[in-house]
């Protein structure tokens, strides 16, 4: 499968010239399976999803979005995702279902929908279906979408873990493992959901909106820190590590001075970076 790496900064876009190597485009992850024309599942609709629209050849997108939750990072990008706002779109959007009982376009109607903004979901042009997920495994065509709660702040948040039946990669963007214990390093407890998604995984891509340096348990935002994401990929035995989900005022050297730092982890560590992309 292929993945091209649309949005990989987290809570703003971060624009300017000193983000332009790393970019600064919020969460959005396109999944071509082999044999396929183009994307047909997306994770996350941040503002990099309007990237997708360029992946697919002047086409309609017509396929599956799965979002890990509904913060404005990981959803913005959705009305101005071209290529799915068209008459000949299909588009089935899948979000954590809400514990409150509210439904899911209903929850996800709440920020997107006037006065916060112009439209609502369902004004978007197509055929779309918006439903809630409940953790638990589903097929999208060649691709399995396994989802598994996992601790954040405010709203449900599912990690993801994509498999073709020969490769996979999981997908844990916005985590904050402190919420189930330090574990051994202080960084966050490896427990059982994270462990699952990244068990054996070609790759585990990891909030990183922290580094060992300037994490505070107590102040943590909801988010995890780099060298835990290294240490579950050793715990879990996942292979590589794509750090992403960077913290918005990490500028392009900020960043590189961080990685030139990981070189002496047991698993190979890298920074993710807007227009990447990843053939597994
Ligand atoms: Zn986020
Ligand atoms: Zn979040």
């Amino acid at each position: 499968m292929r993945i091209n790496l649309c949005g990989t900064r987290g809570s703003t876009p971060a624009p300017g010239r000193d983000f332009v190597r790393y970019g600064g485009h919020t969460s959005c992850l396109a999944v071509t399976a082999d044999g396929a024309a183009g994307p047909e599942l997306l994770l996350d609709a941040g503002t990099g999803i309007r990237q997708v629209t360029g992946l697919l050849a002047g086409g309609p997108f017509r396929g599956t979005i799965a979002l890990t939750h509904l913060h404005w990072d990981h959803v913005q990008g959705l009305p101005f995702f071209a290529a799915g706002d068209r008459d000949d779109a299909r588009v089935s959007l899948l979000l954590p279902e809400p514990v409150e009982g509210t439904g899911a376009e209903a929850a996800l109607e709440r920020g997107f929908s006037p006065p916060n903004f112009p439209i609502t979901p369902r004004q978007l042009r197509g055929d779309w279906t918006i439903a809630g997920l409940e953790p638990g495994e589903i097929r999208r065509g060649q691709l399995t979408l396994l989802a598994r709660q996992i601790p954040h702040r405010g709203g449900r948040t599912f990690g993801y873990r994509v498999s073709d039946g020969r490769r996979s990669f999981a997908y844990l963007p916005d985590h904050c493992p402190t919420d189930l214990g330090s574990g051994p390093g202080g960084l966050g407890a490896y427990h059982e959901a994270a462990l699952e998604l990244a068990a054996g995984a070609d790759i585990l891509m990891h909030d990183s909106f922290w580094y060992a340096e300037d994490f505070d348990p107590a102040r943590t935002f909801g988010h995890a820190a780099a060298e835990y994401a290294i240490g579950l990929a050793e715990t879990a035995g996942a292979k590589r590590v794509l750090l992403l989900h960077h913290r918005p005022d990490r500028t392009d050297a900020e960043l590189e001075k961080k990685a030139a730092t990981l070189g002496d982890s047991q698993v190979p560590v890298t920074l993710a970076a807007d227009g990447e992309v990843i053939c597994l």
